[in-house]
């Protein structure tokens, strides 16, 4: 039952120190280490997970190559790979609530977002591409009489998955989900503060019938663990969430070991544009305020730029900053809480240095600005709208990944076009407006992988998701998804 009562006696249980995942069992790391999670809610100790080094990300990729090489997972029928990923979306909502709590324990996101976004999307994930993974077929290609060409997709081997903290369960199933399904074997790397409910993932998968060593995971941190499952001879592909930072080492990685394939999902600084044509401009304020603040504006794709045509600005900005200052900043395991914290004190000291940096460059904070609740122990910050951020400011071109909304005014559509596209990055856009040749016009001129129209986030499963420019390089979601795990191989066959 998703009620305040069930949540609050979830999360009051002792959470258990907890071992890697290695070829189906539970294990410290081999040499013993060990390390601490805190909790956002109240900045005190969750539980320790083990502290994984060279030496168990080598095991588990042992334990991944031997499973992928002698077929337990790999040589099964589609039709049977597809029966077990059922089972585990199944067991995945069975536990959804438990899964919710436990995550947001660890991560600070609100559970009333943490319960759609994590166990919900990462049962429907499952399900997507078992589904999906015996209706695809091969090709035959149109060659003249005299040949047969075939085009087959095989599974790479082994696929090492690196992933980060804000929404670990969504964002680890799009990668598990069609690695597995294609017959791929897995180790996981989660982010080291966010690891519980992934840990839970891999048993839970056990339970539903994957064989032993096809779903591995190892804790630890990501210039230990991460930076060993990236170099490892043993990892055919490599599929990352997570900073640019760390996407520009792993290709490094990747170039002095063994070329794995890397497939890198990063941050953006994505423009919202709103044109005074717009058809319901209180909706779009609303919207514009859920877009970033929801889980503290710690999402991929939040607008954290809102670019606001010059007729509506003021009004405008005004309506987002009453809506973001009329939502609920609050323990995150309250049900009534709109905004969580913060996932660590680092990440709170780094918004509030970017509002600190903005007042410098001469925006103005019309709300928000300041912690909230520091008496908790936890991490929480007010939401936050900066007005008069130019493209020359820290605030317009970086990425916070905290509740903190850039605002910049605009004349023109290609003022607009030239502003949104004035980073980086090309994560996702919005674009507000009431005229569908604009609507399209600037769907075409907004570098970004996902724009929206006359709304922002909320898209499923069935659309992809991969950044332009500096946001990435491949894709999560939809079909396409199987294209990073999977090989394509021709047959020329002489029909004599
Ligand atoms: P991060 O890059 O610090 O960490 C992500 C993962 O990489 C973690 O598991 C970490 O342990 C690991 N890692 C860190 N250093 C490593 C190294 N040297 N070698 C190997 N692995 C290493 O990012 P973060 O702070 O956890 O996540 C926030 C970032 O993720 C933001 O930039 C955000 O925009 C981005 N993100 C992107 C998407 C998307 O779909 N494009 C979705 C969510 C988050």
């Amino acid at each position: 039952m998703t009620d305040q009562p069930s949540i609050d006696a979830l999360a009051a249980l002792p959470v258990s120190p907890q071992g890697h995942f290695i070829d189906g069992r539970r294990v410290p790391s081999r040499d013993g280490a060990e390390m601490e999670t805190l909790s956002p809610r109240d900045g005190r100790a969750l539980t320790t997970l083990a502290a994984g080094g060279a030496a168990d990300v080598a095991a588990a990729c042992a334990a991944a190559r031997k499973a992928f090489e002698d077929r337990r997972w790999a040589g099964r029928a589609p039709a049977e790979r597809k029966r077990v990923l059922l089972r585990l979306a199944e067991l995945i909502e069975r536990e959804a609530l438990s899964l919710a709590v436990l995550g947001v324990r660890e991560n600070g996101t609100e559970i009333s977002m943490a319960l759609k976004a994590e166990p919900g999307s990462a049962a429907g994930s499952f399900r997507y591409y078992a589904e999906a993974v015996d209706k695809i077929a091969g090709e035959v290609a149109p060659t003249a009489e005299g040949a047969l060409g075939l085009v087959t997709r095989e599974p790479v081997g082994v696929v090492g998955a690196i992933v980060p903290w804000n929404f670990p369960l969504m964002i680890g199933a799009w990668k598990l989900a069609p690695a597995l399904a294609a017959g791929n074997s897995v180790v996981l790397k989660p982010a080291e503060t966010a690891s519980l409910t992934l840990l839970r993932i891999a048993e839970l998968a056990a339970e539903a019938g994957l064989p032993d060593g096809v779903l591995n995971v190892v804790t630890g941190q990501g210039a230990v663990a991460g930076e060993a499952l990236a170099l490892s001879p043993e990892v055919d592909a490599l599929l990352f969430t997570g900073s640019g930072a760390t996407g520009r080492r792993l290709l490094e990685y990747a170039a002095r070991s063994n070329l794995k394939r890397v497939y890198l999902e990063l941050g953006g600084k994505s423009p919202n544009i709103i044109f005074a044509d717009a058809p319901d401009l209180d909706k779009a304020a609303k919207v514009a305020a859920t877009g970033i603040f929801r889980n503290a504006g710690q999402v991929c794709i939040a607008g954290s730029r809102l670019l606001v045509e010059d007729a509506s600005h003021d009004e405008f900005v005004a309506a987002v900053a009453r809506h973001a200052a009329a939502m609920l900043v609050g323990d995150p395991l309250s049900l009534a809480s709109e905004i969580g914290a913060l996932h660590s004190e680092a990440q709170l000291r780094r918004a509030l240095g970017f509002v600190e940096g903005a007042r410098a460059e001469g925006a103005e904070i019309v709300t928000g600005g300041a912690r909230l609740m520091e008496e908790t122990g936890g991490w929480f910050m007010a939401p936050t709208v900066a007005t008069g951020v130019a493209p020359g400011h820290r605030l317009f071109r970086e990425e916070v990944f905290g509740p903190v909304l850039a605002v910049t005014r605009f004349r023109t559509e290609a003022e607009a076009v030239a502003l949104a596209n004035g980073t980086e990055y090309g994560l996702a856009a919005g674009v507000w407006t009431g005229s569908l040749s604009r609507a399209h016009r600037m769907v075409r001129a907004v570098r970004a992988g996902l724009v929206h129209v006359n709304t922002y986030g909320g898209s499923d499963l069935t659309v992809p998701l991969g950044g332009h420019g500096q946001s990435g390089n491949g894709h999560d979601k939809s079909l396409h998804a199987f294209d990073k795990v999977q090989n394509l191989k021709s047959a020329w066959i002489d029909l004599g």
